[in-house]
C-alpha cells in the first residue's frame, strides 16, 4: 500500500492477457549477467526477450544462452528503434548510475514500461524528468528495489511498522571494500557519488521501511579513512548519518573501506530484531526477541520482476515506483549537504511522500 496514491495509468490494452511479458536488459554487466538474466529463467510472468549491449562479443553468447532472436539484439545507437519491437514490453536499465536517466527517458519515448536500477539517477532533478517522461508516454516506471519483494525484509517491515515488539530505534548499514581505481563506481561522473549512492541507499531505505514513516530531519558526517584516495576522486569513502522519525531514530553507515557487511538492527525494549546479512541476494539471517526467523530465502529478482509484470497485466500500481526513487535521491542530496556542512541538521520538509506500508 502506498501512502501517496500514484494515479492509475490508463489501461494497457495493448498487453494481451496472460501473455508472458518481454523484458529487454540494457547493459549486460555483473548484475544482468549473474542475477537478472538467470532469474528471468525462473519468472512466471515475464522473460528475457531482448538485449541492449555495446559489446559485440556478448551478442552471440547471450543469444545462444537465452535463445534471443537476432532482431531483438540492440546496441546503444539503434536502441530507440525498440519502439517497433512487440516482443519488448519492459526495458530494464542496468547501466552505470549516471546513464539511468537518459535510457529511462529513451525507453519511455519508445513506449516501453521501465524498470530502472538503483539509485534511480544521480540527482533528484533527473528523477523528476524521468517520472515526467514516463507519465507523458503513459508507461509505468519502477525501481529495482528487490528487497521490497524479499520475505525476510518484508517480515522485518511488518514487525517494525506494527510495533509488534514496541517502539524501535534502528541501526542499519551496508559496506564493502572497493579500491579498484578502474571501477565506474569510483568515477564520480558515472556513479554520482561514493558508497552512499551505491550501498547507503539500502541502509536508509531499511530505516524507512522499518518505521513505515518518513524521516523528519537528518544529520550526516563524512567518516572517510583514506582521504587521499577517495577525495582525489571527489567521493566519500565512508559516511554515517542519523535520521529522526516521528517514532524513533535511525543510525546508518555506509563504506567502501571495510569488509562486506549488511545489517538491520531494530532495538526494542523486549530485545533486538535483527537481519544480518540483510541486503544480500541470499543467505539472509534474521532473529527476533523470540528467536530465529524461519523464513526461506527466495529469488528476490524473480519476484520483483514478476510483480512488475503483474502490475502491468492487472493495471495495478507498483510498490516501488519512480516516486520512491525520487524520495531516495532527495535524501541522498540532503545527506551530502549535511556532511559537507559540519553535520548540520537538515529538516526534511519537502520530502516526497511515499512509503511501502505493511500495516496489519
Ligand atoms: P557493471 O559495471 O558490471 O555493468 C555495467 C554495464 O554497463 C556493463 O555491461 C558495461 O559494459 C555497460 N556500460 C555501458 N556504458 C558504460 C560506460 N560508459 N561505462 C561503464 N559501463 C558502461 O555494473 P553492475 O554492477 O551491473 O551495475 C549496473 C547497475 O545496476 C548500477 O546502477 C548498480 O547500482 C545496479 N545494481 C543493482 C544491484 C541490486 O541488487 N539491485 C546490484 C548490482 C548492481
Amino acid at each position: 500500500m502506498l501512502a501517496l496514491q500514484i494515479p492509475m495509468l490508463n489501461s494497457y490494452m495493448t498487453l494481451k492477457n496472460h501473455k508472458k511479458l518481454g523484458i529487454a536488459l540494457v547493459g549486460l554487466g555483473y548484475y544482468s549477467k549473474n542475477q537478472l538474466a538467470p532469474s528471468l529463467l525462473e519468472t512466471k510472468h515475464c522473460y528475457l526477450s531482448a538485449i541492449v549491449t555495446g559489446t559485440k562479443e556478448k551478442e552471440a553468447i547471450w543469444s545462444k544462452k537465452y535463445k534471443i532472436k537476432k532482431e531483438n539484439i540492440y546496441n546503444y545507437q539503434n536502441f530507440d528503434s525498440i519502439i517497433n519491437n512487440d516482443d519488448v514490453d519492459i526495458v530494464y536499465i542496468v547501466l552505470p548510475n549516471s546513464m539511468h536517466a537518459e535510457y529511462t527517458i529513451r525507453a519511455a519515448k519508445a513506449g516501453k514500461h521501465v524498470i530502472c536500477e538503483k539509485p534511480m539517477a544521480t540527482s533528484s532533478a533527473d528523477c523528476r524528468k524521468m517520472i515526467a517522461a514516463c507519465k507523458k508516454a503513459n508507461v509505468m516506471l519502477s525501481i529495482g528495489y528487490r528487497l521490497h519483494f524479499d520475505p525476510l525484509n518484508g517480515y522485518m517491515m511488518e514487525l517494525g511498522q506494527n510495533k509488534i515488539f514496541g517502539d524501535i530505534n534502528v541501526e542499519s548499514g551496508f559496506g564493502f571494500t572497493l579500491k579498484d581505481s578502474s571501477a565506474w563506481r569510483l568515477n564520480k561522473s558515472l556513479s554520482g557519488g561514493g558508497p552512499l549512492m551505491d550501498l547507503g541507499i539500502y541502509a536508509f531505505q531499511a530505516a524507512i521501511y522499518m518505521f513505515g514513516e518518513l524521516p523528519l530531519s537528518l544529520w550526516a558526517k563524512d567518516t572517510t579513512i583514506d582521504k587521499e584516495f577517495f577525495y582525489e576522486k571527489g567521493i566519500e569513502g565512508s559516511l554515517e548519518w542519523e535520521m529522526t522519525f516521528p517514532s524513533g531514530k535511525a543510525l546508518c553507515k555506509t563504506t567502501y573501506e571495510e569488509g562486506l557487511h549488511s545489517y538491520i538492527i531494530a532495538n526494542t525494549h523486549k530485545g533486538e530484531l535483527k537481519l544480518d546479512p540483510s541486503f544480500m541476494y541470499d543467505d539472509l539471517k534474521g532473529q527476533t526477541p523470540k528467536g530465529k526467523i524461519n523464513i526461506k530465502n527466495v529469488n528476490q529478482q524473480a519476484l520483483q520482476m514478476d510483480a512488475f509484470a503483474l502490475n502491468l497485466i492487472n493495471n495495478t500500481n507498483t510498490i516501488v515506483p519512480g516516486e520512491m526513487g525520487l524520495r531516495d535521491l532527495y535524501l541522498i542530496e540532503k545527506i551530502y549537504e549535511s556532511a559537507s556542512n559540519n553535520a548540520q541538521t537538515i529538516q526534511l520538509v519537502d520530502i516526497p511522500n511515499i512509503l511501502d506500508l505493511r500495516k496489519i
